[in-house]
């Protein structure tokens, strides 16, 4: 074989390549490895408090208060295990395409502010407040329980990554075809490298923080099967906003 000129770039070219992929190999079973860690975790913890809780109350002698608190941590820790499985569930039914959705009118103002005494609790115990700006009432053609996953999700994340007292802002922009939900938060922002990483399966800022990082993609994947498109800004130190954006179902004037 006679190696010169432009082989000879051909294999250099090809050598990079090489280098790449295995890199790229390398860094994915990395995530995956992440990812495995990540989970055991996020299912050993409320495994270790059940276990922990239904020993002790199986012991007995403890006064009703004790026994009420037990029961409440028990079920509490059973609904975060009953959600990271179904999220789980979620994200290999996307990946292998049998999400299914079940389509119906659905009046995102109200879908809004269900998610807002959803998350009430939990926004209050920071001081958070979450307010519904606009004025508009779009109703849309989609799934409700799949389109309240995406903005539970969605403003979930704004509220976890919100500081004390904190205000998060929803609202419609109404075009044509089209509504954009923002949610706007005030929190610890984004900086731009991980921007561009949060809405990869796996991937969190800080995995110290919880979760699985399936979130976004799961939540990117939902809006994309409704044939909408999601996009996220964010100043790291001064919050985060993120966009769904919906088609509004033809011949019917926005916010009808
Ligand atoms: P998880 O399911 O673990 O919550 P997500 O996919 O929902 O993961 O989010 C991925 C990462 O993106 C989070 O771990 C967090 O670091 C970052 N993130 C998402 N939303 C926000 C936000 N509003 N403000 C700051 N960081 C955010």
């Amino acid at each position: 074989v006679r190696i010169k000129g432009d082989y000879r770039y051909e294999l250099g070219e090809l050598s990079s390549t090489l280098n790449y992929m295995a890199q790229e190999i390398v860094r994915s079973n990395q995530v995956k490895d992440d990812f495995i860690s990540s989970i055991s975790h996020e299912l050993r913890t409320p495994l270790t408090s059940i276990k922990g809780w239904s020993e002790t109350l199986n012991v007995g002698g403890y006064d009703p208060e004790e026994t009420k608190l037990g029961m409440q941590i028990i079920t509490k820790e059973t609904d975060r295990l009953i959600g990271l499985v179904e999220e789980l569930l979620d994200f290999a039914k996307l990946q292998q395409n049998e999400m299914k959705l079940v389509m119906s009118s659905v009046n995102l103002k109200e879908l809004l502010q269900e998610i807002i005494l959803n998350l009430w609790a939990k926004a209050e115990q920071k001081g958070v407040k979450i307010l519904l700006e606009s004025e508009e009432k779009p109703v849309i053609h989609g799934d409700a329980n799949r389109l309240k996953q995406i903005f539970l999700n969605i403003v979930d994340n704004a509220v976890k990554f919100s500081h004390e007292n904190g205000v998060i802002t929803l609202s419609f922009t109404m075009e044509e075809k089209f509504v954009t939900v923002t949610v706007r938060d005030q929190g610890i922002g984004i900086s731009e490298e991980h921007l561009r990483r949060v809405k990869d399966r796996f991937f969190q800022v800080n995995p110290l923080n919880g979760g699985t990082g399936l979130g976004l993609a799961i939540t990117q994947q939902l809006v994309e099967l409704h044939h909408g498109s999601m996009e996220m800004e964010s100043v790291l130190g001064e919050g985060t906003s993120v966009m769904v954006r919906l088609p509004l179902p033809e011949g019917e004037p926005p916010g009808a």
